[in-house]
């Protein structure tokens, strides 16, 4: 498949506005500024596009939601916090497709009446925040961000909104609060963003690579992008892989790609060639496939139908001899110190958890602890006000549902069973 929301990034100078402009940038905006607003969101909608952030809406259906009326104030949020462990392909977006990124917000903020647009980046990507401060300086003196752009008679202004290192400011109400300066929880829905986002105005929240992928649509048209991969999942999409392969990366593919592809034809294959032992398909929050799940698409359908899901399609992969004990344990460490407090069965749920995952992976796990846990899990899950809580759950339910064994073998034997160079990728 073509490079598209890639195509760019071995140029020199890729993140300039000059660069993009002479490899075709902001012919989207061009073809957009030529149709009425509804035509651009039926377009989106024509062209299947899901967001790329983890929850695979219907992008032009979420613009849809956008009332109408003028006298409201409409803004448009780019949920730049890409904090998920595993996962690192918003990252190269921004830091070298800075006006891609833009352009897509253009189009966007085009679309649904917004004259601001926020750029919220997690407090760690300084280098890619710099990046786009310079991006935006280029391309409002390139005439494409400020007052009436390119003659349209459309003004627009984007501000950098950089996050405080907080994960759970990546969930979209939270970073809502955070962004009009509160304490980063999430907010109860409804009203949803869309009627009463930042500031309580109409708001669209999309995802870096959603967002980078609208120009190309709007430049050769909806049809061309929904023929790209599978009907129901069309459209270019980046998947990060790091782990035990031999060449981790990040990979522009459609995705009917299978897992066993991106590992084998396109990662390289396994660091010294040892056995796959499980994936992670979608960033720390996916349930963790192994075994014949290799096979599957990475795609939202087919992932979900195995127990998983395509989430931050960051794609951690492990290799024969990875301690399963200790990565659970890790993964439910960082959900229970990013928990931000606001409900009961996550706040004290999930540091329970990771007590005793840590004891059992010690060599001093107690006989009925993987009984305790799968009611700690039982408790947590459906129980939570946002989406964090079940991601720790889901994990180690993940983990659980392929190793029983070795976390018996662990309580039993009282001493880590496997042996092992530890976790990459985290
Ligand atoms: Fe906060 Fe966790 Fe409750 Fe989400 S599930 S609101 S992160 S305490």
């Amino acid at each position: 498949m073509e490079r598209i929301l890639l195509k760019n990034i071995d140029a020199a100078d890729a993140g300039k506005v000059a660069t993009y402009l002479r490899n075709g940038g902001y012919k989207g905006l061009d073809a957009a500024f030529k149709m009425r607003p509804e035509e651009i969101v039926q377009i989106m909608k024509d062209s299947g596009l899901r967001g790329r952030g983890g929850a695979g809406f219907s992008t032009g259906l979420k613009w849809s939601f956008i009332p109408s009326d003028p006298s409201l104030p409409k803004y448009l949020l780019c949920n730049a916090d890409e904090s998920e462990p595993g996962t690192f392909k918003d990252r190269l977006i921004i830091e070298k497709a800075p006006h891609l990124l833009l352009e897509g917000m253009m189009i966007a903020c085009y679309a649904i009446g917004a004259a601001t647009g926020y750029i919220y980046i997690r407090g760690e990507y300084e280098y890619g925040a710099r990046i786009l401060e310079d991006a935006i300086a280029e391309a409002s003196s390139a005439g494409y961000l400020g007052r009436n752009i390119r003659g349209s008679g459309f003004s627009l202004r984007i501000y950098i909104h950089r996050g405080a290192g907080a994960y759970i400011c990546g969930e979209e109400t939270a970073l809502l609060e955070s962004i009009q300066g509160l304490r980063g929880q999430p907010r109860l829905r409804p009203p949803f963003p869309a009627i009463a986002g930042v500031y309580y105005k109409p708001s669209v929240i999309n995802n870096v690579e959603t967002l980078a992928c609208v120009p190309s649509i709007l430049e050769r048209g909806p049809r061309w992008f929904a023929g790209i991969g599978p009907r129901k999942s069309p459209g270019p999409k980046l998947y990060a892989v790091s782990g035990h392969v031999k060449k981790p990366g990040v990979y522009e593919l459609p995705m009917e790609v299978t897992l066993n592809e991106l590992i084998f034809e396109h990662c390289g294959g396994m660091r010294g060639d040892k056995a796959v032992k499980a994936v992670i398909p979608g960033g720390a929050s996916a349930p963790m496939l192994a075994g014949e799940d290799l096979d599957s698409p990475m795609d939202f359908e087919s992932l979900a139908q195995r127990g998983s899901m395509l989430g931050s399609a960051g794609v951690v992969v492990m290799e024969e001899g990875t301690c399963m004990v200790k990565t659970a344990y890790i993964i439910n460490r960082f959900f229970s110190h990013e928990s931000c407090g606001k409900c009961t069965p996550c706040r004290d749920g999930t540091p329970w958890m990771t007590q005793i995952l840590k004891r059992i992976e010690d060599g001093k796990g107690r006989p009925g602890d993987v009984e305790l846990l799968e009611s700690l899990c039982t408790g947590i899950f459906g129980r939570c006000f946002c989406a964090l809580g079940e991601a720790a759950v889901m994990a180690l339910r993940g983990a659980l549902k392929y190793f029983k064994e070795e976390f018996y073998d662990h309580i039993a034997q009282k001493k880590c069973t496997v042996s092992t160079d530890g976790l990459h990728g985290f």
